[in-house]
């Protein structure tokens, strides 16, 4: 061997591996560094786990063993997977704040960040305009100003970093975001923009790409794992400085970053489903604080944790209180269905009318797929549900079965009662599918069309539907979540929720939430360049306070009531929850598995702390998978987590076979 000059450092012989993986345990594996390609921190490599050769991530890297380790026990690394550097210290250090805070695996953190796109979702692009529409910038309005002027203020240590436009539907909240990154761009900072995972916000990506050009990256659910990774790259070399993207760009890894822009905070998908379950929010707080970038909300229906925060000053609210375009908040009537027949009152059939009478259009919202809702017998009770999942199947029409929409198992519905052999049987309830039907039948003279997952699983139809509805080609369009959120189209004069209840049932604390902030959400779609917006909001309980204030948009009375009664309750945002959740094959091991863990939380929870459960999911089978429960409970995070780690840790000492188990931190799904 050579010899070096003095002084440079020495060559690093060994290798910290983590994996993608749960571990039990230890999860940093140390490997020798004779490798195919050259090895170094923030690569992957393959290497060798047990009896199989994974994919790992280097996180470490040293010139020689601790003492305690014994060279002839470690493994040389196979392959290096990348030529350049994937992840900085940066990630290194956020992979594993996340993986403190939700309590999982560094390598999961870390594959979370470049997701390998297990969901594909549509993307939807808006056409530009061919002649390419100048696009006019409009002068800001007072309000507008005013809240630029916060955001982007120049400020000593203690100026606030946290910012929430709270603004109506259509006040105007995208073009103080896109000013506010502007005005970081011209500063040679970087700029992340969330967006929620539905497809239509790409309404806002394309507006991006549109103003800051070459400039701007949009990261999206449809892009394939190698294209992620090549954007990944080009935004690490500092080529792109403002990223578009759900929640998982989050973590793009942009140079001095200055603003995080949270659109529509409330969404229910910024927080993930699968492990690591991590909520865009938080993390984009820890790495706003980290880089010492400001972190910017907006919303007309902030979650019930942001609405406390700005109560209590910790978050800057900025209020939008004014329609821009000519629009004016539209006239929301709530109209009982409790003795209605069919699934359309007069009151909206008379709307929908009229409003294809002035030659404009309607949008008909519903949060359920399919014909019928769920079968059952009025002779026995017997209700068709899924063989692998504890929920009903529902019936479509055009397909001519009963299906799951947690597993899609199906069946041919059966005509007479499997149970009894009544013919007194059959589906109740109502999804579009059922909906459209209907309004076909009453309105045939009207262009309709219904966008769902069922409707827009060719590639391109769900964009063509709605570049036809905006201009003008469809009178009435029909659809779930899809039709509403983040639609700005002109034309439309009513907006119609067919079932404004849908989720009030649901065991969920935050049932109540999410009822409101749909129909607000939806309610929004309407009036937005005419001041003669109007909603039909129709329900079978127009006494509850989660309807009547929201079609009152009475927004501060709602969290008023709602966030006393969640500390009545002990529930979030003033408590803290992390739910475990045992899944198995066998009923009986998933109790076993819980019973285990509750009698190991008992004595190792704080006084102030509390568990419920455990207990049967609400959803108690999920594709074959018997499911129970424990939500631990504490007025701070802090106690909790240190609570939840010592169980864990006893928990994974012990041994339940064929039990997977979940850690859910702050979960926002509790079925
Ligand atoms: P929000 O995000 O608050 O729902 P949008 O950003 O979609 O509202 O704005 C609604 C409409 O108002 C858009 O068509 C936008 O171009 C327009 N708009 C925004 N700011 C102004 C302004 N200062 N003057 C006129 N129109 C504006
Ligand atoms: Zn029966
Ligand atoms: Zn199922």
């Amino acid at each position: 061997m050579p010899l070096k000059p003095p002084g440079t450092p020495p060559d690093m012989a060994y290798f910290d591996l983590v994996f993608d993986i749960p571990l039990q345990g230890n999860e940093v594996f140390t490997y020798r560094a004779d490798a195919k390609g050259e090895a170094g921190v923030g690569k992957r490599a393959m290497a060798p786990l047990g009896k199989r050769e994974r994919l790992g991530y280097i996180i470490g890297e040293k010139a020689e063993l601790p003492p305690q380790m014994g060279e002839e026990n470690l493994k040389p690394l196979r392959r290096v997977v990348d030529g350049e550097v994937i992840f900085d210290q940066d990630d290194i250090n956020l992979a594993q704040w996340v993986a403190g805070y939700y309590l999982c695996g560094v390598g999961e953190a870390l594959s979370a960040m470049i997701p390998s796109g297990r969901r594909t979702g549509a993307y939807v692009s808006f056409q530009d305009d061919p002649e390419g529409i100048a696009e006019n910038i409009p002068e800001l309005s007072e309000e507008q100003i005013r809240a630029l002027g916060e955001i982007s203020a120049e400020g000593g240590e203690n100026s606030p970093s946290l910012f929430y436009l709270y603004g109506i539907t259509g006040s105007g909240k995208t073009e103080v975001f896109l000013r506010a990154a502007e005005a970081l761009l011209k500063k040679n900072k970087s700029v992340i923009y969330l967006v929620p995972e539905i497809s239509l916000t790409h309404q806002t990506a394309e507006a991006i790409s549109r103003r800051f050009g070459p400039l701007a990256a949009t990261i999206h659910s449809g892009m394939s794992p190698s294209v992620r990774l090549t954007e990944w790259v080009r935004i690490r070399r500092g080529a792109v400085r403002i990223v578009v993207g759900p929640r998982s760009a989050v973590f793009a890894p942009v140079r001095d970053l200055g603003l995080i822009i949270i659109d529509e905070e409330h969404d229910g998908s910024y927080k993930s489903g699968n492990t690591p379950r991590y909520h865009a929010r938080q993390v984009a707080m820890r790495r706003g604080s980290l880089s010492g970038a400001r972190l910017v909300m907006g919303s007309a229906t902030p979650s019930a944790e942001a609405w406390k925060l700005m109560g209590e000053g910790l978050i800057r609210r900025l209020d939008l209180t004014r329609r821009l375009s000519g629009g004016a908040t539209p006239e929301i009537v709530p109209v009982s269905l409790e003795h209605a027949e069919g699934c359309l009152t007069e009151a909206l059939k008379g709307e929908i009318h009229k409003t294809a009478l002035l030659g404009r259009q309607t949008i008909l919202f519903l949060n359920r797929r399919g014909f019928g809702y769920f079968y059952h017998c009025r002779n026995c009770g017997y209700e068709l549900t899924c063989r692998n999942c504890s929920v009903s199947l529902t019936y479509h029409k055009s397909r001519g079965r009963a299906i799951c929409h947690y597993c899609g198992y199906s069946v041919i519905p059966p005509r007479a009662c499997p149970h009894c052999g009544s013919l007194e049987a059959g589906f109740t309830g109502f999804g579009t599918e059922m909906i459209e039907e209907e309004v076909r039948r009453t309105f045939p003279e009207l262009r309709i069309r219904r966008i769902d997952a069922d409707t827009t699983e060719k590639k391109g139809s769900l964009r063509e539907t709605l570049e036809l509805f905006k201009s003008g080609g469809i009178d009435l369009l029909l659809g779930t979540q899809m039709v509403a959120k983040g639609l700005n189209f002109p034309g439309v004069r009513l907006v119609g929720v067919v079932l404004a209840d849908t989720g009030l049932h649901l065991p969920d604390f935050r049932a109540a939430e999410r009822t409101f902030s749909l129909i607000v959400q939806v309610a929004g779609r309407a009036g937005r360049y005419f001041p003669d917006g109007k909603v039909i909001v129709q329900t079978l309980r127009p006494r509850d306070p989660a309807i009547t204030r929201a079609c009152a948009l009475d927004i501060p009375g709602f969290y008023e009531t709602e966030l006393a009664q969640r500390e009545a309750l002990k529930f979030p945002p003033y408590t803290r929850l992390i739910r475990f959740t045992a899944r198995s094959r066998e009923a009986a091991r998933a109790d076993k598995a819980m019973e285990r863990m509750a009698a190991i939380a008992r004595p190792l929870l704080p006084p102030e702390a509390d568990f419920l459960g455990p207990a049967e999911c609400p959803i108690g089978i999920i594709a074959g998978n018997h499911r129970r429960h424990i939500l631990l409970r504490c007025p701070s995070m802090g106690a909790l987590h240190s609570a939840a780690r010592a169980i864990l840790g006893r928990y994974k000492k012990g041994r339940d076979t064929q039990v997977y188990m979940e850690v859910d931190v702050d979960p926002v799904n509790l079925l």
